[in-house]
């Protein structure tokens, strides 16, 4: 089922992929996502999709829970094989083809820059920063206070 559902090669799956699908808490093809919610064409533009590159993608027809509303078919990009992204709808109204835009994240993240000592106290709260970091000039390392994902970004380039 799997391979209907996206288009990389089993192997190459994240593996947090695979745990929500077991665990059903990201991965649940008639729902919708966690936090799930549109956004303009602005937003879009601005979005990691057009920085970053996407891992996978996913179609769904889903269901939102919360407002029972039938949202339609959309593809889901997953940016950087995070458990999140953007997603994309192409709905018929008004006697036209249009997209709608959307965004999803298993965390809405609240990033803090960190330098060393930072991230070995937040190491405490999230064991799996133990080690992360990249020290030097340019280089900036931040870390999510809620849910403990790690990114870094090296503004020289
Ligand atoms: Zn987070």
């Amino acid at each position: 089922m799997l391979d209907k559902l996206v288009t990389l090669p089993e192997n190459e799956v994240p593996e947090w992929y695979k745990k929500e699908i077991d665990t059903n808490k990201l991965v649940q093809y008639n729902a919708v996502p966690p936090n799930w919610k549109q956004i303009t064409e602005e937003e879009f533009a601005a979005s990691k999709f057009f920085v970053y590159g996407f891992s996978h993608t996913e179609y769904r027809q889903p269901i939102d829970r919360k407002t029972k509303e039938y949202i339609g078919s959309v593809k889901l990009f997953y940016i950087c094989g995070r458990p999140e992204g953007v997603a994309l709808q192409s709905v018929y109204e008004n006697g036209k083809y249009q997209l709608k835009y959307y965004s999803f994240a298993k965390c809405v993240h609240t990033w803090r820059e960190v330098n060393r000592a930072g991230m070995e106290e937040l190491a405490k709260q999230f064991p799996k920063l133990q080690g992360q970091g990249t020290w030097g000039n340019c280089c900036h390392n931040s870390v999510c206070t809620k849910c403990g994902d790690y990114w870094f970004t090296d503004s020289s380039d």
